[in-house]
């Protein structure tokens, strides 16, 4: 799960992290109540969506840049109302843009220099990983494509947590010396403590920044959590923003299913995560590319089926279907039904390629067959790829 920037700001300021002073605004009325804590002069104002490269973003109204420094209030304000309720396509939302439901308004710093830190969990190592640059404010994978020699990474054991060696390390590899070194001290501890007690999987400040008044200042936030822990805090799942969620991921997460949109024409339908993964991978390898990655379990019900048909249908870029069912604990003629149910139901005119096995697979085969409705058998895995692979290609 991720969060808005104004949200991790104010986690950074729990955590004695220093951030410029801001507050966020939902609606027009709002902007007042935010504007009324500045003195009238230079405010940044940052349209708050789950996507980075927001600076050099661009709304469809023309406003250029997702983040603007404003000189007054008025400018402020006038800048905000642009931004609130439009959409703003980044490198990262893809050519569809996001809608600015939330503006920050954040106190203007007087940047010296912007250098890049973060947090997250490197799984080649299997270690919470410190990441850091002197090449902040731009992409860090442009910094790692071009100049790799200015990030440094620190491995941190789980058992001993950030030790001061390490803190000392990252801070001369960034140019820290005095003051600025006890500074980044606190703060590098700061990101270490958060990542580790709030079970994020990225803690991500681009930039951080010293002031002209030599003061280090997290400028920008990102924080990102590992779903499987948000139980153990419910203060952070409280901080979960539907509107920047798939609707469709969200709909599946309803019925228990684990549904993944991907770029590709071929939608799965697949019970278990390993078969789902084993799937994607065989369409691939015949030449196809998968829509989405959709386990409904071990053992579904035909109500899961019939909503993870509907869930799959939502994707106008779908093109064909793929069923792949190992019936384990799961019983294949209730699978079957379930799928002559939905097609019936949706009224499918794509092509749709099923693939059962396992219990019951005889009494499965034959409702699908007597069902009078075009859907295509596949043998086995392979013999099933091939078949919605070329049947996706003819359309
Ligand atoms: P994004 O990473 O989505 O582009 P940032 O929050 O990093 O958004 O903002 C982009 C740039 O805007 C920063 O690199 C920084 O130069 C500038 N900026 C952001 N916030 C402030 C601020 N409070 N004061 C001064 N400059 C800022
Ligand atoms: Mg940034």
């Amino acid at each position: 799960m991720n969060i808005h920037e104004y949200q991790a700001k104010q986690l950074f300021a729990s955590y004695g992290i220093a951030v410029p002073e801001g507050y966020a605004a939902h609606s027009a009325d709002e902007f007042v109540t935010a504007l009324a804590h500045f003195p009238d002069g230079p405010i940044v104002v940052k349209s708050q969506i789950h996507a980075g490269g927001r600076g050099k973003g661009a709304f469809t109204n023309g406003l250029q840049g997702g983040v603007k420094l404003a000189q007054s209030k008025a400018q402020a304000r006038e800048l905000a109302s642009k931004m609130l309720g439009n959409t703003l396509v980044t490198r990262q939302t893809g050519p569809e843009g996001r809608k600015v439901q939330t503006v920050y308004f954040d106190c203007a710093a007087a940047i010296k220099k912007e250098y890049y830190l973060a947090v997250l969990l490197d799984r080649a190592s299997a270690r919470p990983t410190i990441i850091a640059s002197t090449e902040g404010g731009t992409s860090i994978e442009e910094v790692a494509a071009k100049t790799p020699e200015k990030i440094v990474k620190i491995h941190i054991d789980p058992s001993l947590g950030l030790q001061d060696y390490q803190k000392r390390k990252i801070a001369f590899a960034l140019g820290f010396k005095g003051d600025l070194l006890k500074q980044f001290g606190k703060l590098v501890t700061g990101l270490y403590q958060l990542f580790w007690e709030k079970d994020c999987s990225i803690v991500e400040v681009n930039p951080l920044i010293t002031t002209l008044d030599d003061k280090l200042v997290a400028l920008d936030a990102k924080v990102g959590f590992d779903d499987n822990a948000l139980f153990r805090h419910p203060e952070i799942s409280a901080l979960r923003d539907l509107a920047e969620e798939d609707p469709k991921e969200i709909e599946a997460s309803k019925y228990g299913l684990s549904y993944i949109a991907l770029d590709g024409s071929i939608a799965c339908l697949v019970n278990g995560a390993g078969l789902a993964m084993s799937t994607m991978d065989i369409i691939k390898y015949y030449g196809g590319d998968p829509a989405n990655f959709l386990d409904v379990g071990g053992s579904a019900s035909k109500d899961a089926v019939a909503a993870a048909f509907k869930i799959i249908l939502g994707d106008s870029h779908v093109k064909g279907i793929l069923v792949n069912i190992f019936g384990g604990i799961m019983d294949c003629d209730i699978i079957a039904q379930g799928i002559v149910e939905a097609v019936k139901e949706t009224s499918l005119k794509l092509p749709l390629v099923v693939r059962l096995e396992g219990n019951n697979v005889i009494n499965g085969k034959k409702t699908l067959a007597n069902s009078g409705l075009p859907i295509i058998s596949g043998n086995d895995m392979s013999d099933a790829a091939q078949k919605i692979v070329a049947l996706v290609k003819e359309t």
